[in-house]
């Protein structure tokens, strides 16, 4: 494969690659041609991830760590940042979510969503991010959500983070532009895995979103995976600071 979604030779790091999203983009940027390094929470992403990954000809290296403890996420950010090999690509998409509502939202629900959404996708970027800019390349994919432009429903800490990870991504883009370094955001609109499980099973907002997105269908992983290859190649190298909705048509409605 050659052309501008050529990853042959990148080293791409994802966070989240158990399930859902990152999984599919595992094997997405694997298919771009990229080695791949995916993590999980407690335990390194299955022989379905590694396996696919494998099946493209691309090694797969999996590790795990907590991304809502802040000494791990540190330990983490040093061992990406201290490998022989540069990580090319950093994907950020690991997150939780905890839906109670405002008034009485938990501060622990509050504090884990705002360490594993916000913090800990900073400290990887900022490690990671200090070794590519000093290399002159790099290209770094935070996951924003449609909560980076809307408020959701019962879902504050969510909606704030997903908010702030676009403020970041538009912060860390005009600062490591000029270095070559591109970071950018997808914004996934309503995709079908553990994440929207609760919403799946409510009949009334299930069909409440669907009646909203224009294309008449929730997403599916892979529809989000093509837009962080796109973001990871250098088809969007003179792309800097966007946050790319894959929604569906949802915020055009
Ligand atoms: P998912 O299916 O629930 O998967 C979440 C992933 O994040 C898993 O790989 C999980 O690892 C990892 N993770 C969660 N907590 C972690 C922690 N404390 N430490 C390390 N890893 C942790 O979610 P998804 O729908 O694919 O979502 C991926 C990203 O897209 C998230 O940032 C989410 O906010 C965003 N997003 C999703 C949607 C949607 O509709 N699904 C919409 C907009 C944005 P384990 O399996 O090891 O727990």
């Amino acid at each position: 494969m050659s052309g501008p979604f050529d990853l042959t030779g990148r080293l791409a790091v994802v966070t989240g690659a158990t399930r859902g999203i990152g999984a599919a983009a595992a094997v997405a940027l694997a298919a771009a041609g990229a080695d791949v390094v995916g993590l999980g929470s407690s335990r390194p992403p299955g022989e379905d991830v590694a396996g696919a990954v494998r099946a493209h000809g691309r090694s797969f290296d999996g590790i795990a760590a907590d991304l809502g403890d802040r000494a791990a996420v540190r330990e983490l950010a040093d061992e990406l940042a201290g490998r022989d090999r540069p990580v090319d690509v950093l994907v950020n998409n690991a997150g939780t979510i905890r839906r109670e509502p405002a008034a009485t939202h938990p501060l622990a629900d509050w504090d884990e969503v705002l360490a594993v959404d916000l913090t800990s996708p900073f400290l990887l970027a900022q490690a990671v991010g200090r070794t590519m800019v000093a290399r002159g390349s790099g290209k770094v994919v935070f996951t924003a959500s449609l909560l980076s432009f809307q408020g959701g429903i019962t879902v504050p800490g969510y909606a704030a983070a997903k908010h702030a990870i676009a403020g970041l991504t538009k912060a860390l883009a005009n600062e490591w532009a000029a270095s070559g370094v591109n970071v950018n955001a997808v914004a996934p609109g309503y995709v079908a895995t553990d994440n929207t499980r609760a919403l799946r099973d409510d009949p009334e907002r299930s069909r409440a979103i669907l009646d909203r997105i224009p294309a008449g269908r929730w997403a599916t992983a892979q529809d989000v995976a093509g837009a962080v290859v796109y973001l990871a190649s250098p088809a969007a190298d003179y792309v800097h600071g966007v946050v790319l909705p894959v929604d569906g048509g949802w915020l055009a409605r």
